[in-house]
């Protein structure tokens, strides 16, 4: 099933989850036992990470055929598009075709730090230039073959390279409705931790592109106060006065605290989207960082999400046992 189906169907609150491909074969070992255990809290799907200019393009696949081999859960694979050859998007989706990936996060990538990017100069071996020539492209190609997901920014996508980087969700708006037009089928969001400008931004979202297309927030879990702060700047998410007040210094350093405290946050921010959308966003996108105990423990003790382990637990003797850390 595409994840647009899935979505149709599930009624009642759920999870997704990405990761990454780790470099090493004990660590996609590692991951993968990892994911076993993960599995007991039932994801919507999981998706795969895709190094911009298809730097893991191998490991990505690997993962991807890895995972939907070993567990019943549909894969996402994520896929840009800028400074890489075409034959490399061609190559995946058909590699994706063959061992039954169907469903594709369509990206544009960013060029490395530092670098440029490659200019297309007419050469149509580059001619993506933004998300939505993928998605037209995979469209034009595959038809409906595909279940398309696109990015969203709820607080502006940040341009690097414009003369005013500034965030503006509105801006940004005709070119997501340009994406849905072309054909995408879901939305997952850049991580944030600003509820209130979540909700903004879903309103304007439902106000002006679509109802039904389902919108995943992503969330990315609190697993020490300098990581949560550096992934914050690099993803230019701004983090509200309230919950940095819930970190006194006293506690910065002392990473059990930061960790329940984190779970806290993020089971508010859960509840509160949910609440407020009357339940029209309800399956919840994790930023795994490939690691579990931080996710497990939110959606125990969620309100929302508890439900998926108690079913869980009565359906099977899987336990989710946090291992890493
Ligand atoms: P686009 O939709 O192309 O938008 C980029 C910018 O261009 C925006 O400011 C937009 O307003 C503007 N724009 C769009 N279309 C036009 C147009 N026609 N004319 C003028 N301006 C336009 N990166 C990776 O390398 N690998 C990953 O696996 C990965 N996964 C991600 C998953 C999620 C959920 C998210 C939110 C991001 C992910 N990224 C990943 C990062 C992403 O590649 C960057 O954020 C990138 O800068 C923008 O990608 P996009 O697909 O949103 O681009």
């Amino acid at each position: 099933l595409s994840i647009k189906e899935l979505y149709e169907c599930k009624a009642t609150p759920s999870i997704s989850l990405e990761f990454f491909p780790p470099k090493t074969d004990s660590g996609t070992r590692n991951l993968m036992e990892r994911m076993g255990r993960m599995s007991a809290m039932d994801p919507l799907f999981i998706t795969v990470t895709w190094g911009a200019g298809g730097t893991t393009s191998d490991k990505t696949l690997n993962l991807a055929q890895l995972i939907s081999k070993e567990f019943n859960v549909p894969v996402c694979m994520h896929l840009t598009c800028t400074n890489m050859e075409r034959s490399v998007i061609d190559e995946a989706l058909k590699k994706c075709q063959e061992i039954g990936i169907k469903n594709i996060l369509a990206l544009r990538g960013d060029p490395p730090i530092g670098e440029d990017w490659i200019d297309s100069d007419g050469n149509p071996e580059y001619e993506f230039k933004h998300a939505i020539d993928l998605v037209r492209y995979i469209k034009e190609t595959y038809g409906s073959e595909f279940c398309i997901g696109v990015a969203a920014y709820p607080e502006g996508h940040y341009q690097e390279d414009s003369e005013n980087a500034i965030q503006d969700p509105v801006k940004d708006l005709v070119y997501l409705k340009e994406k849905i037009d072309a054909g995408a089928d879901f939305v997952i969001t850049q991580m944030f931790y600003d509820v209130e400008r979540f909700l903004a931004f879903e309103q304007l979202f439902r106000d002006n592109i679509s109802m039904n297309i389902p919108l995943f927030p992503g969330l990315m879990p609190i697993n020490s106060y300098l990581l949560f702060q550096r992934a914050s700047k690099l993803s230019h998410a701004s983090i509200p006065e309230k919950i940095l007040e819930r970190f006194p210094p006293e506690i910065q350093f002392d990473d059990d605290s930061v960790k329940s405290i984190g779970v806290e946050i993020l089971i508010d921010i859960i509840e509160e989207i949910y609440k407020r959308t009357s339940g029209r966003v309800r399956c919840f996108h994790f930023y795994t960082l490939n690691l579990e105990k931080a996710i497990a423990q939110i959606v125990s003790q969620s309100p929302t999400l508890s439900h998926i382990l108690e079913e869980n637990e009565s359906s099977s003797d899987d336990e989710v046992t946090p291992q890493e850390n």
